[in-house]
């Protein structure tokens, strides 16, 4: 990784469904760059369980978070807390999400709502608290996790894809919003990567996995430190003139798609 070791010294970082999959990833690497404090916030306190132990490897302390997304006054609540508690909130991951394939024909209302409040809102939700702090405090970095299927589309996901397009327009558009706030607000769009949650949901049979990767240029999956990597660089001063921006992790794959391949 190009960053410093401290490159999040005395910083308080907060990632929402920082226990599992790319969040526990992103987690591990704030406090592995010195972060002060890094807050996990999920449904499950459980799944924080690993981070908290691992934290003792760590200087940082690490906090865990019962919180649903979905509910905008939980979340703010949640996040004042934060900033009481530890000083400051410097930096956000919008990490969340929900999904499940289903073709679109067959997908009911309630599927639909369930992601596109988690994945939509709730990332609104997150940023829209982390920003009332920041502003307050002089300034902060917000990273939202978007995907690359949200600009080329993607059979069996049509509310992932559409709240993933949301993610990012809300990426820019706050960008620019905040930009005299000093807030910087960006996305990384992976492309596929291993999770439980991933594997269980999106592609449960190694037929599909295999098919997927033969479809990527570098011929296989992202890990989640690769991920990991992009995330840490937009939340940090190593990205001060960054903002509004994706950057694409996924192996070539959406490029790949054109002709010829
Ligand atoms: P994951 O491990 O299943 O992560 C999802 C996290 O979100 C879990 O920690 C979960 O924790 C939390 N969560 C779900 N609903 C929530 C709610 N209502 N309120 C608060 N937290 C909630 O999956 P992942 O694959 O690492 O995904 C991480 C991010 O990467 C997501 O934004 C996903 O869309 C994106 N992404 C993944 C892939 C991939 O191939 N895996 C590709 C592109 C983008 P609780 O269950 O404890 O709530």
């Amino acid at each position: 990784m190009l960053l410093r070791d401290d490159a999040f010294k005395d910083k308080v970082a907060l990632v929402t469904g920082g226990g599992t999959g790319l969040g526990l990833e992103i987690s591990r690497g704030l406090l592995r760059h010195g972060a002060k404090a890094v807050v996990v916030a999920s449904r499950s306190t459980e799944h924080h369980e690993r981070i908290r132990e691992e934290a003792a490897a760590f200087d940082g302390a690490v906090e865990s978070i019962a919180l649903d997304v979905r509910e905008p006054d939980r979340v703010d609540e949640a996040f004042r807390g934060v900033a009481e508690r530890h000083g400051s909130l410097d930096v956000m991951v919008a990490n969340a999400a929900g999904n499940f394939v289903v073709p679109s024909m067959r997908l009911k209302s309630k599927g639909w709502k369930a992601v596109i409040d988690i994945a939509l809102s709730g990332s609104f939700y997150s940023c829209q608290s982390a920003g009332r702090i920041m502003k307050k405090q002089g300034g902060g970095s917000i990273v939202t996790i978007g995907t690359t299927y949200a600009w080329t589309g993607m059979p069996g996901v049509v509310h992932s894809a559409a709240a993933k397009a949301g993610v990012l327009a809300m990426t820019r558009t706050l960008a620019v919003e905040w930009a005299p706030l000093n807030i910087r607000v960006n996305n990384v769009a992976p492309g596929p990567f291993h999770s439980d949650g991933a594997e269980q949901n999106l592609w449960p049979d190694p037929e599909i996995k295999k098919r997927i990767e033969d479809a990527v240029p570098l011929k296989r999956f992202a890990t989640t430190e690769e991920v990991t990597d992009a995330v840490l660089y937009l939340a940090s001063d190593a990205a001060s003139y960054v903002t509004g921006e994706c950057v694409v992790v996924d192996g070539g794959a959406w490029l790949g798609q054109g002709l010829g391949h």
